[in-house]
């Protein structure tokens, strides 16, 4: 999800004769406690008064999914009867009816027009690109006048991020702070357990169940066609032969919930955890919102697995960061070198981690397609180019390369240096 909200509303904390006629004695006064006198950690710049703007009075929340039964443990807005419906909607319902005067609108998509009138971004996404995505969209809503960036098209971005009893919250202010892609570098890359240890020498029960989902469904194909990790009878399958697995090499702990977790490549979502980094989130939009505190400074990590440990961090920015940086990407590679090495090279660099970039360029005045994954017929048409070396390709020093890419909405040029 990610939650834009919007500043046109903006509600003055008062004390209790707010706008719109829903506020009670003394509704305010744990806000006003924090904007109505200082403290050492206000802003230095801050004046504490009871005209201190405190809040916001819409905030759009936008997911395109719908609630499943497996969501309902982890969160405290969806009830059974949800089952079915729009997240976004049903989350938005919950607050309106709990919270009066908060206005929270839904939507299930977003484009670029929705938002450029929100002032702080906010986001619980479950994965990187989707993160990516949305730093790249705040960059490209900077505006830069003679190489100065100006402050008023920042929109700051806090993202929170949970996995068991982990969590962090880090606060993002584009073209000035850390971006996602910045760090790209600590985020995990998704794990895989090495071929050889699930084929001849398991020691987990993980590497059984690997064993049963990718050596031996894709050869007895039980049910004809491919693993669905929602089907009862797909994990029952896999279940049983990572038992026998197991058993054969005394591994303990195979269970049908392990299973799925496996095949789903689950990570299960801890409620206290969320709470606590959506709260540390909360923290840091009133902060932004009010001006009264300094903001997140700006990475808080967060570990409840063996008692409690909690820090924070400054995360640096990248000189050269390919979302950020304004600084044209070098691409390195000796003029022999074939296309299919820079494509390598765009999806396993730690700094990239593209998916499936689309390569072109322009050749005598004509943009070309060197490669391009995701449309069926220019994928067959573009393939050979693969094998051909990028001087074959027509490519010289100093050529320009323009890489499309899901992780990213906005185009990245590189620039092709040919090493010897
Ligand atoms: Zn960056």
């Amino acid at each position: 999800n990610w939650y834009g909200i919007e500043p046109q509303h903006i509600m003055a904390v008062d004390g209790g004769h707010g706008v719109g006629g829903c506020d009670w004695d003394g509704r305010w006064n744990h806000v006003t406690k924090f904007l109505e006198r200082p403290g050492p950690f206000t802003h230095p710049d801050f004046e504490p008064s009871a005209e201190a703007l405190s809040g916001f009075r819409i905030i759009h929340v936008v997911d395109m999914d719908t609630i499943d039964l497996s969501n309902l443990n982890r969160q405290f807005l969806f009830r059974p009867k949800d089952v079915g419906r729009p997240k976004a909607e049903v989350a938005a319902n919950f607050i309106n009816s709990r919270i009066p005067g908060c206005k929270v609108a839904s939507r299930k998509c977003f484009s670029k027009m929705h938002q450029r009138k929100f002032h702080i971004i906010v986001c619980g996404l479950d994965s990187i690109i989707a993160r990516r995505w949305m730093n790249g969209m705040l960059i490209s809503l900077l505006s830069y006048e003679d190489g100065v960036l100006d402050p008023s098209s920042i929109i700051p971005l806090i993202d929170g991020g949970t996995e068991g009893f982990k969590g962090n919250a880090r606060v993002i202010l584009p073209g000035m702070t850390a971006c996602i892609d910045c760090t790209l570098e600590l985020y995990p890359p998704q794990i895989n357990f090495p071929m050889c240890t699930i084929a001849s020498m398991p020691r987990l029960p993980e590497h059984c169940i690997e064993y049963a989902r990718i050596l031996q469904w894709p050869k007895e194909k039980p049910f004809g066609g491919n693993l669905d990790g929602d089907n009862p009878e797909h994990i029952e399958w896999v279940f049983e032969r990572a038992r026998k697995r197991a058993a054969e090499f005394n591994i303990t702990g195979v269970t049908y919930r392990l299973t799925q977790g496996v095949v789903k490549r689950i990570i299960p979502a801890v409620a206290s955890t969320n709470a606590v980094i959506a709260a540390a989130c909360a923290t840091e939009v009133f902060k932004i919102a009010t001006s009264a505190y300094i903001p997140l400074n700006n990475y808080l990590v967060f570990n409840d697995v063996d008692g409690l440990y909690t820090y924070t961090f400054e995360a640096e920015r990248k000189e050269n960061c390919s979302a950020c940086s304004q600084v044209p990407q070098d691409l390195q590679f000796p003029s022999s070198a074939k296309l299919q090495e820079v494509l390598q090279f765009l999806t396993e660099s730690a700094s990239l981690q593209m998916k499936s970039p689309a390569i072109t360029t322009t050749l005598e005045g004509k943009n070309k397609t060197l490669y391009l994954q995701s449309v069926k017929s220019i994928e067959e048409r573009t393939r050979p180019n693969l094998c051909k070396t990028l001087k074959e390709l027509g490519l010289s020093d100093g050529q320009e390369l323009a890489v499309a890419d899901v992780t990213t909405p906005q185009t990245v040029l590189f620039k092709l240096n040919f090493t010897t």
